[in-house]
Formats: structure tokens, sequence, C-alpha cells
């Protein structure tokens, strides 16, 4: 089964202008030299470089540009927020929603997530969900129910094509950010977990073409060995996106 594979990267809440300027530039020239064209590049920045992200990708094919969050509301008294219809208006086609950070410190759960995906799916946005466990969810062996959960919750009231739309990237809290990873074997049990999931509720033939991304720790030395696995169909990558040689590499581990 050919499912879309995507590398995107997430900056979280780094780069100023200036910075943000230089490493989107390094990252389309090599994309231009270098990339074989089957993978789907998304920059995430932050909000405010979105417009300056999206002018220097242009219209390069399969280079896009997404947001790291947007609010569950349309509009209105929300002071601080950006809405999925703003994000859609600077050029960005996904939106990753869900991230352990935004779960862990701004309270995020998993009905306020779903309203999230409704607005990202309204306004033509792909929404990166993200699921994972910490690392005492996964020493009492119990990171299996947990991420069903979180799916389940979040995301089991949309229909079939709704559902059709997501990517999911399963991010273990434990190695984001952390330097650890989970083994391939690890993250391959997981997908393939989180893949039968969908296929129970939606059906094998919608599970097979969802993608499922790895994040945590994924690095171009540990990329080409967890892109291998069958069910791990490319990665969200924190900080290694913010070295472009580095992004690059991980690009080029299919
Ligand atoms: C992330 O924040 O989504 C992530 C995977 O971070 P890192 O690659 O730095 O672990």
């Amino acid at each position: 089964m050919m499912r879309k594979k995507i590398v995107a990267g997430n900056w979280k809440m780094n780069c100023n202008l200036e910075e943000g300027q230089k490493l989107t530039s390094e990252i389309v020239n090599m994309i231009r030299d270098e990339r074989s064209k089957d993978v789907t590049v998304v920059l995430n920045p932050p909000y405010v470089h979105l417009l300056s992200v999206k002018k220097l990708i242009g219209d390069i094919p399969g280079l896009s540009v997404g947001g790291q969050n947007c609010s569950d509301k349309d509009s209105g008294a929300y002071t601080g927020e950006v809405s999925a219809k703003m994000l859609a208006s600077f050029g960005a086609t996904y939106v990753i929603i869900g991230h352990s950070e935004r779960r862990e410190h701004f309270k995020e759960d998993n009905k306020e997530l779903t309203d999230k995906v409704k607005q990202a799916l309204n306004n033509d946005l792909t929404p990166i969900f993200c699921c994972g466990e910490s690392l005492d969810i996964r020493e009492a062996g119990t990171h299996e129910v947990f991420v069903k959960e979180q799916l389940s919750e979040s995301l089991f009231g949309l229909n079939d094509a709704d559902f059709a739309r997501l990517v999911i990237a399963y991010e273990p809290i434990w190695a984001i950010g952390t330097g650890k990873t989970a083994s391939s074997d690890q993250a391959q049990e997981m997908h393939a977990a989180i893949r039968e999931h969908i296929a129970s509720q939606y059906g094998q033939p919608i599970a097979n073409t969802i993608p499922i991304l790895y994040g945590g720790s994924c690095k171009p030395e540990n990329a080409e060995e967890i892109f291998s696995k069958s069910d791990v169909d490319g990665g969200l990558i924190g900080g290694a996106s913010l070295k472009s040689r580095d992004f690059m590499d991980i690009i080029q581990s299919f």
C-alpha cells in the first residue's frame, strides 16, 4: 500500500525573523537541488513566520507550510489566539494539533482537540494529530491503551470522509527533545497498533491510507532505520528541523 510520505519540521518557539528566513532559504535551496520527489515536506514555524516562509517556499511542489496549533473557535474575543481560517489565508495547508507540549503546558484536552481538528478540516487544513505516552505510562505497560484512548476520544466522532483527511503523529513524550529515541521496533509496534485501532473503527481500507509519522529525537543517524518500518510513513521533527542539513538528511532517509 503506497501511502503519502511526510516529513514535517516543528520549529516550536525558535527563530527570529532573520533566522527563520535563513533556515527556510537553506531548506528551499537544498530541496531544489536534492530532494527525491515523493516526500511531502512541511515547515511548521511559529505563526509570525508564516508569511515570510510561504513567500520563500513559493509553489515548490511537495513543500508546504503549516501551523503548530490553531484555535478551537471560529473567530472573536479570544486574545492571543489564531484561527484555522487565518492560517489558511496565509497559505498554510497543514496544522499540528495536540502536540504533547500543548497538552502539558496549555492543558489541551481530548474534547478541545476534537474542536481544533474540526476547525482545521473546515478550513481545508490537514491536521497532523499528535498522540503519545509519557515515560510512566510506558513503564506501566499501558501505552497502547492510553494512545488508543487519545485517538478514540478526540477523533472517532469524525465521519469516514473527514477521518481519511488526517495525518497521525505518534510521539512518545519520553523521546521528545530528550535525545532518547524509541527503537524502530517500538515505533513499528505502536504504529501498527494505531493503524489496527483505526481499522477497527473506520475499516482497513481507510486505515491503510492514513500516514502515521514518528516523532521523538529523530535525527539523520536514526531516521533511515525508523522510516524503514512498514507502518512508519515519515517523521515529525523538532530539534533537527532547525538545522537545514540535518533536516534535509532526514528527508533523504526514505
Ligand atoms: C516534536 O516536538 O514534535 C519533536 C519530535 O521534537 P524532537 O525531534 O526535538 O524530539
